[in-house]
């Protein structure tokens, strides 16, 4: 291989755009709770986002489903931001979700619903201590009210906001990070911050600041798939059930063909209220090699690729499967769809192990249902997160957001979905305003403080004091809460 070429670029002066407490680059769940939390606890907060509209994969990706709000049982754990991002969008008819007497529940007629909108993986787990199958809390919520009201949220929230702006290097001194340069239509700009949140969900700003991470992640995980979303809309799907119910042998043959040309056989059922006679494709098939979300001409290729893909599927169904001769493509997703890469190394890696533990650490920042793991989630139906994981080794002024927490592939694939980078993203909004107030690095934050502050925020968090091992109610801790009693839960 010839040796890669290169260019020396100038060195030149670039405008300060602004000077803050804290700055988020990257608008995804993980940075809009980021902001959101760190301008409610006083922080002069500024959130940069590059695309045209907050939301990440929840809004761009077309990633509109909130899943594993509960454990099996139908157990809540997930509160704070998320069921206030929840409630919000209920009050505007933009949410469906499991009806309260439905969680954990194992009875037929809810279960098959859920089935036969094939959204199994997001509302159905097998109970391995009975062998039935229940169901969950989850969520769907439609992407356009959803951007609007992140929108609201953030400037709400006191935090200054900036679309259509790139995240480019970070500023540093010594091994501290001290702001941003930034790309836009008006060139570059820079931001002067006391603390950083990266929530690029790629971990764009902790490689500049040449934070230790990891990026290997096993081929057969989701997180090592890039995909695009599309959904399909005016279909008849009274007719399409009729066909699948009466021919079932046609419909599979039909399907196994589709696979074959390359097409995508697997949707789910729109059961968005206002959105009837619409599918969804997540296009979530194993790749034959790990996909790169950091490699550019990977990006290209496979945007191009799975637009002939969603076509071709379109024209099969069209054709060949009653109830979809009169549908038409309603959207592709503006985003191209990524769920994993690099994750920070940080002050703790939560690794599988952790699971099987029921560790409450003394930092713990987040408590979420443990759903994916079969018969260890049967016997450890929560895990605790600890702040460290959002907290870099070395690196100094920085935290992160969302799904590049510090966790191996083993875990990350399970825990790093909307609600937990909506949780990762409180704490380390909080974390850093309680940081600057105390004119600390935020690793040095007081773990009570910060769990207290979380508390009063309505998150979900044991009682330390009184858990020995498995985490214990926190009913005392959120009947104190006047945030938790405004947001409790949706259906209630
Ligand atoms: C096909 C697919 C299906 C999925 N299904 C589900 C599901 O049903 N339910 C679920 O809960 N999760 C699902 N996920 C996972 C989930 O969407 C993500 O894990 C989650 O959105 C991660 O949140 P985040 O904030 O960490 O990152 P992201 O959602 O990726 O948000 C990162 C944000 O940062 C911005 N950004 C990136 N780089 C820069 C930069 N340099 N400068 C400025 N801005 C930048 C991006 O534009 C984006 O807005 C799915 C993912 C995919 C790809």
């Amino acid at each position: 291989m010839p040796a890669q070429r290169t260019i020396r670029e100038p060195a030149r002066n670039i405008k300060v755009w602004r000077e803050a407490d804290v700055v988020v680059v990257g608008g995804g769940p993980g940075g809009v709770a980021s902001a959101i939390s760190a301008a409610r606890n006083g922080a002069k907060t500024i959130l940069i986002e590059r695309y045209g509209h907050l939301g990440g994969m929840a809004t761009g990706g077309l990633v509109n489903i909130i899943p594993n709000l509960s454990d099996i049982s139908g157990k809540q754990h997930i509160y704070g931001l998320t069921m206030e991002l929840i409630s919000r969008l209920d009050k505007r008819g933009g949410t469906s979700y499991t009806k309260k007497k439905d969680r954990g529940s194992a009875e037929k007629k809810a279960v098959d619903y859920y089935l036969d909108a094939n959204l199994g993986w997001f509302y159905v787990r097998k109970d391995h201590n009975t062998g039935v199958q229940r169901v969950l809390y989850s969520a769907v919520v439609e992407p356009e009210i959803l951007k609007d009201e992140l929108n609201d949220m953030v400037l709400g929230s006191g935090a200054e906001l900036l679309l259509h702006s790139w995240g480019a290097q970070v500023i540093m001194e010594n091994n501290a990070v001290k702001g941003v340069f930034f790309e836009s239509k008006s060139g570059r700009q820079a931001i002067l911050g006391k603390v950083i949140i990266d929530a690029t969900g790629d971990g764009d700003m902790f490689v500049a600041a040449r934070a230790e991470f990891d990026n290997d992640c096993d081929n057969k995980r989701r997180t090592a798939w890039l995909a695009l979303v599309w959904w399909l809309t005016n279909v008849n799907l009274k007719k399409y059930d009729r066909f699948k119910a009466t021919q079932p042998e046609k419909y599979k043959e039909l399907m196994q063909e589709l696979g074959k040309l390359g097409g995508y056989p697997y949707f789910f059922k729109g059961i968005l209220k206002r959105q009837p006679n619409t599918v969804w494709y997540h296009c979530m098939q194993p790749q034959p090699r790990r996909t790169d979300a950091m490699d550019v001409e990977q990006l290209t290729k496979i945007d191009i690729q799975a637009r002939k893909r969603a076509l071709l599927t379109y024209d099969f169904m069209k054709k060949y499967v009653p109830g979809f001769e009169r549908s038409f493509i309603m959207l592709t997703a503006p985003q191209l769809g990524t769920q994993g890469g690099r994750r920070i190394k940080g002050e703790y890696t939560l690794t599988e192990k952790d699971m099987e533990t029921d560790e409450v650490f003394e930092d713990t920042i987040a408590v979420l249902a443990n759903n994916d793991y079969g018969e260890i989630s049967a016997r450890h139906p929560t895990l605790c997160v600890p702040y460290r994981c959002l907290v870099p080794k070395r690196v100094d002024g920085l935290l992160v957001a969302g799904r590049a927490f510090s966790s191996a592939d083993t875990i990350n694939e399970t825990f790093n979905i909307i609600p937990h980078c909506i949780a990762y993203g409180q704490a380390a909004g909080t974390a850093a305003a309680l940081a600057v107030k105390a004119g600390i690095e935020p690793r040095k934050v007081d773990y009570k403080g910060l769990r207290k502050n979380l508390v009063k925020q309505g998150v979900n968090l044991p009682d330390i004091m009184k858990s020995k091992g498995a985490v214990q109610s926190t009913r005392a801790n959120r009947s104190k809460a006047a945030y938790y009693q405004k947001y409790r839960s949706t259906g209630e």
